[in-house]
């Protein structure tokens, strides 16, 4: 694909937003993938013990296979269970399988029990420019691993009634972890997901998100898409599925804005569609 400005370092996002169904893992996938072919090399972390976004990859994840729980709980190297993503170059994930549930548990009596993820990237030497972690709906030990590991915050936020409530809690959780164990963190991004521009109702929540967060929401938003929802069934991203979707196209552009963003450089809406 088309060439974008690559970060000078690895930039670790986590997607975070402790209610369920707002396109975390959606986002998650189809963002890596889109950074992927724009030319970059990306690493998707699947913290959530559904393993969604290792499905949505194609990612073999059965219980046997080595997880990202080897690597929190019992401290097995990143390299040790990172797979490449069939079909997309430059894509690769380190899955979740479905021990992961019992992590939450059993990272309580860890040392360093909210550093372990981070530990794990900084041990890991194949160069990448982005590493994309899907979190689990809550802001338990795994959300808490996946904020002590990451510099930005990307909160995807849906667009339908009450899509504030509950980020108070979330924003709350990214200060405190700023505060004592990581001070880098910080929301850098926001996304609007399953735009429908036809309804009243997704335009007052897109202007209340931007009057609320200003300059860290994306201008892209992601349509509202049967394409992108069949996708995963399919072990793919919509990126493969159906290239050529609305879906498709303005997961490319998010991924656009966001390298343009992180190097600074002014960003123009190529994609006008995409815009509320
Ligand atoms: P989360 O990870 O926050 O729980 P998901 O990414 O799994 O949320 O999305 C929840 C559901 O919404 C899934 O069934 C997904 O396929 C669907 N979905 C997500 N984004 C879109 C979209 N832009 N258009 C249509 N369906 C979507
Ligand atoms: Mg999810």
């Amino acid at each position: 694909g088309e060439g974008l400005p690559r970060p000078e370092q690895t930039r670790v996002m986590v997607v975070a937003n402790q209610k369920g169904g707002v396109g975390k893992t959606t986002t998650t996938v189809n963002l890596a993938a889109s950074l992927a072919l724009h030319g970059g090399r990306v690493l998707v972390v699947d913290l959530d013990p559904q393993g969604n976004a290792s499905t949505a990859l194609g990612v073999d994840h059965h219980a046997e296979v080595p997880s990202i729980y080897d690597v929190l709980v019992d401290s097995k190297p990143l390299s040790d269970v990172v797979q490449p993503v069939p079909d997309v170059e430059g894509l690769f994930c380190a899955p979740a399988t479905i021990d992961l549930a019992g992590a939450e548990i059993e990272l309580v009596s860890l040392v360093a029990r909210e550093s372990r993820l981070e530990r794990a990237i900084e041990a890991y030497e194949q160069p990448l420019d982005y590493i994309l972690i899907d979190c689990p709906p809550s802001l338990g030990l795994l959300t808490v691993n996946a904020l002590v590991a990451g510099a930005e915050v990307l909160i995807p936020i849906q667009c339908e009634y009450y899509a504030l409530e509950g980020l108070g809690q979330l924003l709350r959780n990214v200060d405190l972890v700023r505060g004592h164990l990581n001070p880098k963190l910080h929301v850098s991004t926001i996304l609007l997901t399953m735009y429908d521009g036809r309804t009243r109702l997704a335009s007052q929540v897109a202007d209340e998100v931007r009057s609320h967060f200003g300059g860290e929401v994306l201008r892209t938003s992601i349509p509202r898409s049967v394409r992108i929802s069949e996708a995963p069934s399919y072990g793919q991203t919509v990126l493969t599925y159906d290239p050529a979707s609305s879906g498709a196209l303005s997961y490319l552009e998010a991924a656009r804005e966001i390298a343009l963003k992180g190097v600074g450089v002014q960003y123009d809406a190529q994609y006008a569609h995409a815009l509320p």
